[in-house]
């Protein structure tokens, strides 16, 4: 299939290089030209613009960083929204429902089809092909677009309604955002009382309190102290207050979401948008006055 592919980031690269291992034909381009290079080399055709791309293909999926770039490179000029060829738009951003939404009304009105299609399960699974990939959109669509999808992943349809893909995406980013803080004050709680950590992780995940922080981010990450795990602290704060704003506007108030979103906002200010989200411990560390992990297992911090 000719698939055009904007966002070759951390989880984009790794997505186009699995379609053109199986096959796709790939017309790419990212802002970086270093990434669209890296993808040139490995058999795609580069593209020089959004528009560029959706003038050469039917399908273009894209997965961005940002709300703003998704609505930009879709419907913006020199966007997706003026290509000749395109007929579906895919994007495999986390935007959240209302962004999904205004995406699918704007395309609409030039006849192109707009596909949610957010995924869960990190660079790891990007690469592995082993993704939960949610899809949202006209069946028929969602249909014709689900062999190459099913190269990233394991597909879900969701539902026709636009938006209802990144609903559940976001109840998912809620309970990965919800684990990694729980964990982190679970076994700093540990540390503090004297406990080792890594022998914490050990029982949590043979027991009741296992989660995915426990079972991938703390055995990978935070106890090495490399805080490598390959999704940014500015990327999952966003998923946060998109949930928090799903919430809300359907009239909703969990407490829950409430604590982990303001415990979100004070790890971006402290470690930075940049930092990886495992470094999400520090600030609660730091607050315990302990360290987790590293050479010395857990200890007093100095
Ligand atoms: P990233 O920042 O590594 O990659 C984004 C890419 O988009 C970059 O290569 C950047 O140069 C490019 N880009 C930005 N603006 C552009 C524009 N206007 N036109 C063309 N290219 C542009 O981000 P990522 O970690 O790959 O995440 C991408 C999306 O996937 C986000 O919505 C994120 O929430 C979601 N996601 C990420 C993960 C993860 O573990 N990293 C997991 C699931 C979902």
């Amino acid at each position: 299939m000719e698939i055009g592919f904007i966002g070759l980031g951390k989880m984009g690269f790794p997505m186009a290089r699995r379609l053109i291992e199986a096959g796709h034909q790939l017309t790419v381009f990212d802002t970086r030209k270093e990434a669209v290079d890296r993808l040139a080399a490995l058999g795609a055709q580069a593209a020089s613009s959004p528009k560029d791309v959706a003038d050469r293909c039917e399908t273009v999926l894209a997965s961005l960083p940002s709300l703003q770039a998704s609505l930009e490179v879709a419907t913006g000029t020199g966007g997706v929204i003026e290509g000749k060829r395109v007929r579906r738009f895919v994007d495999l951003s986390t935007v959240g429902s209302h962004m999904a939404a205004r995406i699918h009304g704007l395309l609409a009105k030039q006849n192109i089809v707009q596909i949610d299609s957010p995924v869960s399960g990190g660079v790891g699974g990007a690469e592995k092909g082993t993704l939960a990939v949610m899809v949202s959109g006209p069946r028929a669509d969602c249909e014709l677009v689900k062999p190459a999808l099913g190269v990233i992943g394991k597909v879900f349809f969701i539902g026709e309604k636009p938006g209802s893909a990144q609903t559940m995406k976001l109840a998912n980013n809620f309970l990965s955002a919800t684990a990694m803080v729980a964990t982190s004050e679970a076994v700093v709680m540990g540390v503090k009382a004297g406990l080792d950590p890594s022998i914490m992780i050990d029982v949590i995940n043979a027991g009741s309190g296992l989660n995915t922080a426990s079972r991938d981010k703390f055995p990978r990450s935070v106890l090495p102290r490399t805080f490598d795990f390959g999704f940014a602290t500015g990327l999952m704060v966003k998923d946060v207050r998109l949930a928090l704003e799903e919430m809300k506007s359907l009239g909703l108030s969990m407490e829950v979401a409430e604590a982990v979103g303001r415990l979100w906002e004070v790890i971006i200010r402290e470690e930075g948008a940049e930092s990886d989200f495992t470094a999400a411990i520090k600030p609660i560390e730091k607050a315990a006055g302990v360290v987790v992990g590293g050479a010395k297992g857990g200890h007093a911090a100095k």
